[in-house]
């Protein structure tokens, strides 16, 4: 046995818990998870139902631990891990899931096959066989942590010329983007991108908020490896800023993976040292709306406007009606897709695919159905709260010509607001009305 076959199969070991075990035995083979998966419903085919996927990393566990299927593996289905499996395994995890959930919320048993999928991700990170790639960004998110001045300085500056721009677009000489405020309400945790800090800052500075910037990033590639260790050393960043600034509450970017590892994963992993509420921008722009906080104008937006549910905010994090409560205040004509909600259904870019090139080609083909649902819509925008998600859109409303522009909530709620300038890079989007068109803010 190799040294890499030994690996993998430590880590599968490792992992073993009650969770992975019921998943692991319980599947009564009868198919209803097929159409459930994207996957399936672009291409039926054998290889593409969950319970065909799950079973390749069964028949590696039976033959861990089934004395019979040690004997006679042929009768079982068993297989011994070789290096050609492995491979399989690891493409499998890695190219045809996206670890959405959807067909575990329509198993009669409730089988989790994305856990066994993480699992196989997990042995393929700890045998040096997960894509590159993702190691690479893990690796690169860590080293930044643990010497952060270098790269300090720079995102200082760019800062600074981002508080030119908000000040411009506001009209407000004294809009602010703070950093390192000690003692904020907020630690607002941006994505990499002024598109993530601006809009964002906009708000902010309306409903006066209390808040600083993360100099760090809410993405990790940690979690897409299923590498609990890298995926701790890349939230502790956040959570050592949070603590050193004395925050009250962390709250993440219009990003999936990164609000659910942050809501759910995050505070067990650091239990102790973790005394934050964790809250979406979504959920902070609902509330500012509501309470007042910001005025948003409901007829600046007429086109018909439709909202992609990214599997880790509706399925896995239960942000379903926050989201359609603030599109539903700024656009006029709200249409939604359907199946939507906590049975929508995965555009094809979760779980880090849209990171790998190597598998675009599979992976446009798997957005088909949602491709199918945005055209049934007639929709003109396609509003999605998850920049992976907003990428795949992107990618499929090419591919498939859908005619439609993708953008975040965030930024059809500084639309809006009717500000006197628009956003950079968003000049054509924006309905000016003269004089009605008014800075929203107390
Ligand atoms: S995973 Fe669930 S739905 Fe799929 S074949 Fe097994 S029991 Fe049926
Ligand atoms: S988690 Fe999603 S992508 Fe993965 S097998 Fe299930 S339905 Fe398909």
């Amino acid at each position: 046995m190799t040294e890499t076959i030994q690996l993998a199969l430590k880590t599968l070991e490792a992992q073993l818990n009650q969770p992975l075990e019921t998943a692991l035995e319980a599947c009564a083979r009868c198919g209803l998870c097929a159409e459930a998966c994207h996957y399936y419903r672009a291409e039926p085919k054998v290889e593409h139902i969950p319970a065909f996927r799950a079973e390749q990393l069964r028949s590696v566990y039976r033959y861990e631990h089934d004395f019979l299927s040690r004997l006679f593996p042929v009768w079982t289905g068993a297989k011994k891990l070789d290096e050609p499996m492995l491979a399989n395994l690891t493409e499998i995890a890695f190219s045809q899931c996206t670890l959405c959930r959807r067909c575990t919320v329509n198993c009669p048993l409730g089988v989790d096959t994305p856990l066994m999928m993480r699992a196989i991700r997990a042995m393929a990170t700890a045998s040096g066989t997960a894509p590159e790639i993702l190691v690479m960004l893990a690796d690169a998110a860590i080293e930044k942590g643990k010497d952060p001045s270098f790269y300090k300085e720079m995102f200082l500056e760019q800062i600074k010329e981002m508080e030119e721009q908000l000040r411009d677009v506001t009209g407000d000489e004294n809009a602010t983007i703070p950093v390192e405020k000690q003692g904020a309400k907020i630690l607002y945790v941006p994505l990499a991108g002024a598109h993530t800090i601006l809009p964002p800052a906009v708000v902010f500075n309306a409903a006066k908020e209390d808040w600083t910037l993360s100099i760090f990033e809410a993405s990790n590639y940690g979690v897409f490896l299923a590498d609990v260790n890298r995926a701790k050393q890349v939230a502790k960043r956040i959570v050592d800023e949070a603590n050193r600034l004395g925050v009250k509450e962390i709250v993440i970017a219009e990003c999936g993976h990164a609000y659910a590892s942050y809501r759910w994963d995050v505070p067990n992993w650091f239990a102790g040292q973790f005394d934050f509420k964790v809250r979406s921008l979504i959920e902070v722009l609902g509330d500012y709306i509501r309470e007042g906080k910001i005025k948003v104008d409901p007829t600046a937006i007429p086109e018909g406007v439709t909202y992609h549910d990214s599997c880790n905010l509706a399925r896995n994090g239960g942000l379903i009606e926050e989201p359609r409560y603030v599109l539903k205040n700024v656009a006029q004509d709200f249409r939604e897709m359907t199946p939507n909600k906590d049975e929508a259904i995965c555009c094809g870019g979760g779980g880090g695919l849209v990171a790998l090139a190597e598998y675009a080609e599979r992976r446009i083909a798997a957005g088909k159905p949602k491709a199918d649902q945005i055209k049934q819509t007639g929709a003109k925008v396609v509003v999605a709260a998850c920049e992976n998600c907003r990428l795949q859109i992107g990618d499929i409303n090419e591919h498939y010509n859908l005619n439609v522009k993708t953008t975040a909530i965030t930024d059809l709620v500084v639309r809006a607001m009717r500000l006197p300038k628009p956003l950079p890079g968003h000049e054509a989007e924006y309905l000016f009305e003269g004089e009605g068109a008014a800075i929203a803010r107390e």
